[in-house]
């Protein structure tokens, strides 16, 4: 497929690892996050205690799963990952907790959509290093307490506001994780270049950065795409023109808004006068979940003017009719 959403594409996680960064020192930007991930981690380093609970929270692909790893690494711990729908079941997660060592990084994605049977348990986990195993079913049944290894949860969630407040309560740290600047952008190409071998020039690196959604996993994933044309139709070389010209055939427009975010705004322009319309209307008009619409295209369009938030429904912006080559309401949006 040649969907340039922020989420991961099927095969793309191999990749991703290759150009991970290891070290809090490779990791670009997010400077106020990583200023305030350092002295909670020195802390705690000094104290030698595990750090408080983490919270990352964040549009798909700003690096959480990245932090999350370099957390662990920065505080010579092992990491193990899991993710919000995979506990289904209270049992996957008590037996995740039992198995942990003494400084663990616990890595939960997508912790909001965490079962609730899970969630109970995980704030007893979090708050005491203590799960209750439940053995015996019915009247019968015992609850046994069970001592866990001190442990740093870190969870990483695109909608901080659905998680409830006990579980938000419990995390001791909340990194707000914020678009990138197209020159970090262009940081994060250069060694991902070297990394792949793709050489990248300059205005090349500006233009891809220029349209990747500020998000670094789009800016790998167009230099990948730029570098295949730049490969196949140029000589290689990764050039604001042949960027452009690889950008068309991708569909991917000056703004780097993808196929989903334009279908989003033309819907709400087209089909709704501009708005206000509620999201999961917004959502059924474009054929995509409320969660796809509300939690990775419309931060990105909210960002840059295009789209805002209202108590009323999402309104587009006269940005917005601009770009679908649309002249605005007169007397502006309602
Ligand atoms: P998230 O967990 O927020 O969806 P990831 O941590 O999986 O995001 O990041 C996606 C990809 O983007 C990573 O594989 C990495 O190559 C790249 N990336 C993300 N943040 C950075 C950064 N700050 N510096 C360099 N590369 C980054």
């Amino acid at each position: 497929s040649t969907s340039l959403s922020a989420l991961p594409e099927n095969g793309e996680r191999e990749v991703e690892t290759t150009l991970r960064p290891r070290k809090l020192a490779e990791f670009v930007g997010q400077a106020r996050v990583r200023e305030q991930l350092e002295l909670v981690l020195q802390s705690a380093k000094r104290r030698g205690v595990p750090p408080d609970h983490v919270l990352l929270s964040g549009p798909p692909g700003l690096g959480k799963t990245s932090l999350s790893m370099i957390i662990a690494s920065e505080l010579d711990s092992a990491i193990r990952i899991t993710s919000g729908p995979a506990l289904e079941r209270a049992g996957d997660l008590a037996a995740m907790l039992s198995n942990l060592v003494e400084g663990d990084v616990l890595f939960i994605d997508e912790i909001h959509r965490i079962a609730r049977p899970a969630e109970e348990m995980l704030y007893l986990a979090m708050e005491d290093f203590r799960v209750d195993v439940v053995v015996g079913k019915g009247p019968g049944a015992t609850s046994i307490p069970l001592e866990i290894a001190p442990f740093t949860l870190v969870g990483a969630t695109t909608r901080s506001g659905a998680l409830t407040g006990p579980l938000r309560d419990r995390f001791g740290f909340t990194g707000h994780m914020e678009f990138y600047e197209p020159v970090e952008l262009e940081q994060v190409l250069r060694r991902s270049a070297v990394i792949l071998g793709v050489s990248l020039e300059a205005d090349g690196a500006e233009e891809i950065a220029g349209r990747s959604r500020g998000t670094p996993r789009i800016a790998n994933r167009l230099l990948r795409r730029v570098r295949d044309y730049a490969e196949v139709r140029a000589d290689g070389r990764v050039t604001r023109e042949t960027a452009r010209a690889a950008l068309e055939v991708y569909d991917v427009d000056e703004w780097g808004l993808d196929r989903l975010d334009r279908a989003v705004l033309s819907a709400l322009v087209r089909s709704f006068g501009g708005g206000p319309v509620g999201v999961s209307t917004l959502a059924v008009a474009v054929g995509e979940e409320s969660s796809t619409v509300e939690e990775v295209c419309e931060p990105y369009l909210v960002r840059i003017g295009m789209l805002a938030r209202t108590p009323r429904g999402r309104v587009a912006t006269p940005a917005a009719w601009q770009h679908l080559g649309l002249p605005p309401p007169k007397g502006g949006t309602p």
